[in-house]
């Protein structure tokens, strides 16, 4: 699915002493099946953006075109258009409130009206895809498992709703290096067996440098910086600026930089990082 987000502005508390411009004049295109990493400091408007998505928020002005059709539009029926843009909030595990974890991944499908057996296959598809036993877990109570675990169920329960966009708030947040190291494992899994357009929100460069196809940089309700995260990774200075790191192995080089040692500067996997320097040492770069 394609997503347009022409002159988004969104105040909150409009004409009170709280008034809050969380976005400012935001424009966006997302392609069929792209991978989006969407990056920015707390506050920054990665929240409010994603909310307007699938509905949940209508723009203070500007409009979301999602495959033609510009659901900030009151005749749309946003439960349609929540049936394909699926949306993970941050801790999704809070929403968890049904008694067994199969009751809870079935909630979204049920609603959807889908028939008993379609659900039970859909929960099993999902709690697949994010890791979880079925035969194990399904008749447990959420309450019962750990954080990571809590986490993936509630992923599954929007996946069981095959949505085409899957957008994910901070996935990670809170979690243990393990299980966020496999969270994003799975998040890359999905977007490699399914083809969904997948918006990963993360205010971790570490994170997302190494999964996605694009980057989309917030900063104060705009749009700071957008491209490939190769491109990005160039503009360390504007993202130093503004409060974010760029990943550690990028700062590597560009220390070796300054220390007259010229690489590529557009490398944040310490794969390549390896093979470089290790050219410079065989003497293949005249640095
Ligand atoms: P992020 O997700 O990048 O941390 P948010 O979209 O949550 O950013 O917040 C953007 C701005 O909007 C911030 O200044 C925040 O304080 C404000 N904001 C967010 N949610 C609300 C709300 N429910 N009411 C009032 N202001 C809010
Ligand atoms: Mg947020």
């Amino acid at each position: 699915m394609s997503i347009k987000i022409e002159n988004l502005t969104y105040i909150y508390n409009p004409k009170s002493p709280f008034e809050t411009k969380a976005l400012d004049n935001v424009n966006i295109e997302i392609k069929p099946g792209e991978f989006i990493g969407l990056i920015g400091h707390t506050g920054s408007g990665k929240s409010t953006l994603t909310q307007h998505l699938n509905g949940l928020i209508k723009p203070t002005s500007g409009r979301i075109i999602i495959n033609g059709l510009d659901i900030t539009n009151s005749s749309v029926k946003l439960v349609e258009v929540r049936k394909k843009v699926g949306l993970v909030f941050q801790y999704p595990e809070h929403q968890l409130f049904e008694e067994t974890v199969y009751k809870d991944i079935a909630f979204g499908p049920l609603n959807q009206g889908l028939k008993e057996e379609e659900v039970e296959q859909r929960i099993k598809e999902a709690m697949e895809a994010v890791k979880l036993s079925y035969e194990d877990l399904k008749d447990r109570s959420p309450f019962e498992l750990s954080g990571g675990q809590r986490r993936r169920v509630a992923i599954a329960g929007v996946l069981a709703m095959k949505p085409e966009v899957l957008i994910l708030d901070e996935p990670t947040a809170g979690l243990d290096p393990r299980s966020r190291d496999e969270i994003l494992e799975e998040i890359k899994m999905l977007h490699e067996r399914y083809k969904i357009t997948i918006i990963l929100v993360s205010h971790s460069m570490e994170d997302i440098a190494k999964l996605v196809d694009r980057i989309i940089v917030m900063h104060r309700g705009h749009v700071r910086l957008m491209g490939e995260a190769r491109e990005i990774f160039k503009q360390s200075e504007v993202l130093e600026s503004i409060g974010l790191g760029i990943p550690q192995i990028t700062h590597l080089l560009n220390q070796l930089k300054q220390k007259g040692i010229v690489l590529r500067d557009d490398i944040f996997t310490v794969e390549e990082a390896k093979e470089e320097i290790l050219k410079w040492m065989r003497g293949e770069k005249n640095a």
